[in-house]
Parts: C-alpha cells; structure tokens; sequence
C-alpha cells in the first residue's frame, strides 16, 4: 500500500494538534515494546487480559505509541471534571435514521452510567456547512470540531457530535471519530457500523466511550485489551472490549470520582438490559472477586 506522506505528518503532530484519530491506513513503525513488557509483567488476578505483541494490520503494529501511565495522565490531563463542567451533551448532526435515534438514547444512558455523569441528546443541527467534500464524498471531520467548539455549551465535559455520513481527516481514508484533546469537543460517524442493530449499537457505545476517554485526555492504552486501545479497523474495533483495563479506569476514577462498586452495578444492569452477557458477566466476576 502506498503510504501518504500526510498520515506520518499527521500522527507524529498527533499531540500538537491536540486530536486523536481513531482509524488510518498503514505504516509500519512498532510499538514501545519494552514498556509495554514492563507494564505486562504484573500479573492480573482480575481476569483483565494483557494486550499480547501486535500483529501487522493492527494498530500499534503501524502507529508507535508509548502509552500513558497513571502518573503522566495526571501530567498531562487538560479537561478534569468540576461542579461547572460536568454534563455530557450528545449533538445529532443532520439526518438520522429511527434506528440511529434509538442508538442515541442509549448512548446518552451509557454516557450517564459509564462517566458518572449528567447526560443528554441535544435538538438535532445540520452537518456544519462546508464540512463536505465532494470529491470524496465524504465531510471532514477537523472542520466540524472547529464548529462544534464555537457552539459548545459553556458547562460542557463533553460535546460530541453523532452523524451517519461517512468522515474523514486528510492524510486518511476514514475515521470512526476524532476527538479533541483539550477542547471538549469530539465527532463520531455510525456510517460503518452495519445495519445490525445490537452490531450497530455495540459499536456505537465503544467508539462513544473511546473517544470520550480521548475527549478526557486519555491516550491510547498499550498495556491492555481495554476500550481505550487504538484501532486500525473495524474487526480489531470490534475485538476491542467495552471495559476500562485497571490503568485506565484509574484515570477515569481520579478525573471524574466514582463509586467503582457503584458503577460497575449500573453497568451491568445496563448491560443485561441490552442482552450483552459477556460485558455483564465480566463485571459481575470482577464485583464477585473486589468483595
Ligand atoms: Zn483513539
Ligand atoms: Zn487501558
């Protein structure tokens, strides 16, 4: 495959520019190996799986990351929750389908449960205007965060714009999303997700809660198979699991201050309600072992 020179531009400003993409096509570069081994040599004894040396076609095959620690989020957090930023606004952008609007409340109840916070879907807008490329056929994704941060609601944690057309970011041929590292602002597609709808939905909250962990100041996680890992394409999107590995719920935890015990049992009702037995068994195991 022939390589644009802009992807390699693109990530290596990744955290210049303060955005995380979360889909690209290829390179080959190779992960931090060595501190990924560090970090992998503590024994789970939660059932939390350690993300085992990446293949090619998979995302840190291509994409050298050196993960985050607890400590370097701390460092390096730009958006920590307060009494006056703490709401979670889901912005339908254009045209959804009856399905898609169904995905978005349930988003905004997942949003509620998994970030411990006050969520809700805002009145519909239109796709920001010149956001469109025609010879592509698809809208630019950077384009419509910079409008998304004109209009963002003062007491926003989170402002995420949901749409079903197809995104892109220069130097790529898709993304799932993009979220912003510090201006609270992120934008997601359902454009690839299937017509499925528990496929559909599953996909949906995982890309919600990856780019909301971005949208937290989060990086890719290195250490785990976590929700928080990158992907290079939907089958590995999809081997992704919905949890939080024990690093970065610590993240979250410090950020937004949770109940663990808590939230874990919201989780699980939640995920029971929709028929994901796997993610409601996980958690009921990893409650079992905490008491
Ligand atoms: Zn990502
Ligand atoms: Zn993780």
């Amino acid at each position: 495959m022939v390589i644009d020179r802009k992807i390699l531009y693109y990530f290596s400003l990744g955290s210049f520019l303060s955005l995380w993409f979360c889909s690209c096509e290829k390179e080959k570069m190779g992960v931090d190996e060595k501190k990924r081994i560090v970090y992998s040599t503590i024994e789970d004894d939660m059932g939390f799986e350690k993300l085992p040396p990446s293949k090619p076609g998979e995302w840190l095959y291509h994409f050298r990351e050196k993960g985050q620690t607890f400590e370097e989020y701390k460092a390096e957090v730009r958006n920590i929750k307060t009494e006056k930023r703490s709401t979670i606004y889901i912005q339908p952008l254009g045209t959804l389908s009856e399905m898609d609007k169904e995905i978005l409340d349930k988003m905004r109840e997942y949003a509620t449960i998994f970030f411990f916070s006050s969520a809700m879907v805002n009145e519909p807008i239109s796709i920001p205007e010149g956001s469109f490329n025609k010879n592509r056929w698809q809208f630019d994704a950077n384009k419509i965060l910079l409008k998304l941060e004109k209009i963002k609601p003062d007491d926003a944690l989170a402002y995420v714009g949901v749409m079903s057309e197809d995104l892109y970011i220069e130097g790529l041929n898709f993304v799932f999303g993009l979220g912003s590292f510090d201006k609270c602002t992120g934008v997601y597609s359902l454009a690839r997700y299937g017509d499925d709808y528990k496929i559909r939905l599953k996909r949906a909250l995982k890309v919600m809660t990856h780019e909301m962990g971005h949208i937290l100041s989060m990086n890719h996680c290195i250490f785990y198979r976590c929700i928080m890992c990158g992907s290079n394409s939907l089958p590995e999107a999809d081997r992704r699991p919905m949890h939080l590995c024990p690093v970065c719920l610590e993240k979250l935890e410090w950020n937004i201050k949770f109940d663990r015990s808590e939230r874990y049992r919201r989780l699980i009702d939640f995920y029971k309600q929709l028929g994901f037995e796997e993610e409601a068994n996980f958690l009921s195991n990893l409650q079992s072992i905490s008491e």
